[in-house]
């Protein structure tokens, strides 16, 4: 071979290199590739919608779904349907408590696919229903796992889906009507909003702990930018790190939050 012609052939092999890797990078991180084969497992983080969730107290219409046309009468089956925007799993937006500002439909895409930090809190929340996260909880986790991630959605698994659906005991509410469910704790929720995550997320009925009276953890959250989802399910299938989630609530133009599906691509 021409001494000329030598490093022609080492940049087309280095070029054929640089494809290969390439190419092998974008299998290697594209979470979503091997889920429709099911080489990779997806979690449904979501209840199914119907009448009978557990509803917010004092909450009366929930849901209604009637038919508009059947296959006997019509050919086809359609029906219409009512709901509450904060309903069963569901997502709050910004906007659902000030100073929130953002709709549900004006969420960047972006902030709906992020990486799940899963922070278990089973044994805390067995002891106290009254339990708030506690931020040693999140440095916790950090320790383990590195530090949370810009664009994380950090999910508290409290173990109140274990309840659900029973009314009584997922509210669990005192002689007064007062709830008692765990929750976030405003001081964790600042520690999450420095990390610039997307969104939180809880397997109760609220991001505040069931008792809050202040709703300080949504004015916190939700006023900077994050959103919450709520009522989540099957958190007990994630596990605390490697975990992506997919989060699509509906694009109710202005809506204050709204139903949302949430699914979990397991490592
Ligand atoms: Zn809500």
């Amino acid at each position: 071979m021409e001494r000329r012609r030598l490093p022609v052939l080492f940049a087309l092999i280095f070029a054929g290199w640089v494809m290969a890797q390439q190419k092998n990078a974008s299998q290697a991180t594209n979470p979503v590739e091997g889920v429709a084969s099911g080489r990779t497992r997806v979690v449904d983080l979501g209840y199914a919608i119907n009448d009978r969730l557990v509803k917010w107290p004092g909450d009366t219409r929930v849901f209604e779904a009637r038919t508009n046309a059947s296959v006997e009468k019509n050919g086809y089956f359609t029906r219409s349907f009512w709901m509450l925007e904060h309903y069963g799993t569901h997502m709050d937006a910004p906007i659902h408590f000030p100073p929130g500002k953002t709709p549900v439909d004006r969420i960047p895409v972006e902030h709906l696919f992020g990486p799940a930090v899963l922070i278990d809190v089973r044994a805390e929340a067995a002891r106290d229903a009254d339990y708030r996260l506690r931020v040693e909880r999140v440095e916790r986790w950090e320790q383990a796992h590195g530090r949370i991630a810009p664009g994380s959605i950090v999910l508290l698994r409290t173990g109140w889906a274990a309840r659900w659906p029973d009314a009584v005991r997922y509210r669990n509410q005192d002689a007064a009507g007062v709830m008692h469910s765990p929750g976030f704790s405003v001081e964790s929720v600042r520690v999450l909003i420095e990390r610039k995550v997307s969104g939180i997320g809880i397997d109760t009925i609220s991001a505040d702990a069931g008792a809050s009276k202040d709703f300080e953890v949504h004015r916190a959250a939700l006023g900077a930018g994050l959103y919450h989802l709520e009522n989540l399910a099957n958190l007990s299938a994630l596990p605390e790190a490697g975990a992506f989630l997919v989060v699509a609530p509906i694009k109710l133009e202005g809506g204050s939050g709204g139903p949302c599906r949430v699914f979990a691509i397991l490592p």
